[in-house]
Order: C-alpha cells, then structure tokens, then sequence
C-alpha cells in the first residue's frame, strides 16, 4: 500500500471536518474522493499534504508515519499536490514557477533533466518558457501547475478539481495528462467535480458526505450505483 489514512479526525475550531476517515490508495493506482461541496475533499488533500493537522488518526505513507509533518517534509517524501484554483506564481515567468517546483531536496539535483521532461510533455510551457505566467489562459495555467508538481519529482500526486472553470478541450488534456502520469506508474488521488470522468479513471472510489467515508467500491461499480448516479451523476 503506498498511503494508508486510519481512523483521519480533522476539526477547524470546533467543526469537525472529517470523522474517522479510513482508506487506502494502493501504489499505482487512481483513487477518486467524490463527494458534496463541503463534503471534506479539500480537508482530506490539506491534512495529507501537511496544510491541516488530523487531531486523531493516522497518515502513514509506505509505512512512515506522516501525520502532523510539515508540508515541505511530506513532498519530499515524494507526495504532491495540485490545489485547488491552479496556484501558480502570476508574476514569475514559466520557466520560474516550475523552478520554484525544483526546491525540495529529493528534485534539486534533477532539476534540468526533469525541466527538460516537462517541456517535452507540455510543449506549450517550453513555448512560453519566458512569459509570465499569470498572462497565460486558464489551461495553460493548470498545466503550469501540473508541470511545478512534477518538478518536485513526486510519486504520489493529488489533484484537487484540476477541471475547474476550464474549457471542455482543456478540461480533456487535463485528463489525458492524468491518464499519462497514471501510465507512467505514479499514484494518483483525484478530487474532482467531474463525477463521471473521475469514476470512469479510477481504480477505486470512496463518496465523502459530511465527513465520513459513506460508500466505496469501483470506479466502474460506483458508477452504475443508484445512489451515487441520483445524488452526483443526476440521473
Ligand atoms: P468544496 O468542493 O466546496 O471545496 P470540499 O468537499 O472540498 O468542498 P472542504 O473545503 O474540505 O470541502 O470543507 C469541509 C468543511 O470544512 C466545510 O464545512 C467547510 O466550510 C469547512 N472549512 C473548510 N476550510 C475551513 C477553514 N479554513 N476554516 C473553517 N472551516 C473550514
């Protein structure tokens, strides 16, 4: 197993945003967290990455035990993520911001190599390498994002909502480009509102509501489920 989260209770104050979230993301695999604007996924991506502290629970990641570590320790234990509204640097050029991806001790000695690699998978970045970033379209933003993440050579990367306000053509790239990375043996844990597309991806699939894990099962399986059709598919 690469992440395995036990029994996660993460609170903000006194609202507790998850409540004994247990799951399992196995090495190489696409795990798709859907649920309800509200539902936790955000917290559950935060608390992973660092962001968040769980006030009960356990994160291992291949065995360690990462709950309550700082960010920057737990990406370079090779887990990334691409949050949430794209995050990028608008007044660094391209080629700036996915330096910026390049600091994590694990990436830095790579660091041209990877470049090299990024460019080769989205030719539109080594095109733009100089412009500044927050210049460019909504797309070529998000694929800035993904780009920086990959600097940080991770192996385990959680995108949340990478199809947001994206244009359909953009918004399938974005999946080709999961698709891709998945191909190439990383472990993916995907947020996304695009119910159907993140079913039709994932391995496995866990429906968070309030909180709590309330369902999981297949990709395949949660999506010809009635419940899950009803409530996140409107059929
Ligand atoms: P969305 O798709 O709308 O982002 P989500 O499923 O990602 O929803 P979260 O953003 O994780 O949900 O929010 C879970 C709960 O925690 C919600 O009730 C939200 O209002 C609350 N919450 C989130 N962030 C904070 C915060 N920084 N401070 C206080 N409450 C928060």
């Amino acid at each position: 197993m690469s992440l395995v989260l036990d029994a996660l209770d993460v609170f903000y104050g006194d609202a507790q945003a998850l409540d004994g979230v247990t799951l399992t993301v196995p090495q190489g695999s696409i795990v798709a967290i859907i649920g309800a604007n509200g539902a936790g996924k955000s917290t559950l991506i935060h608390t992973i990455a660092g962001i968040e502290k769980p006030r009960r629970g356990q994160i291992r990641y291949r065995g360690t035990e990462i709950g309550g570590w700082p960010s920057h320790k737990v990406c370079n234990l090779g887990i990334g993520q691409v949050a949430e509204g794209r995050q990028i640097f608008p007044s660094l050029t391209v080629a700036e911001n996915l330096q910026m991806g390049a600091m994590l001790p694990r990436a830095r000695s790579k660091e041209k190599a990877t470049l090299e690699e990024i460019y080769a998978l989205f030719p539109r970045l080594a095109e733009r390498r100089d412009q500044l970033a927050g210049t460019m379209s909504g797309g070529e933003q998000q694929m800035l994002a993904i780009g920086r993440c990959l600097m940080g050579h991770p192996e385990l990367i959680m995108f949340d909502e990478p199809s947001l306000g994206l244009a359909p053509a953009i918004v399938q790239e974005v999946f080709r480009i999961i698709k891709l990375l998945h191909q190439r043996g990383m472990t993916i844990v995907l947020v996304e509102q695009n119910v159907a597309v993140s079913l039709k991806l994932a391995d496995h699939a866990y429906v968070l509501e309030n909180g709590r894990i309330v369902m999981d099962g297949s990709g395949e399986a949660l999506l010809h489920d009635d419940r899950v059709r009803q409530a996140y598919l409107g059929l």
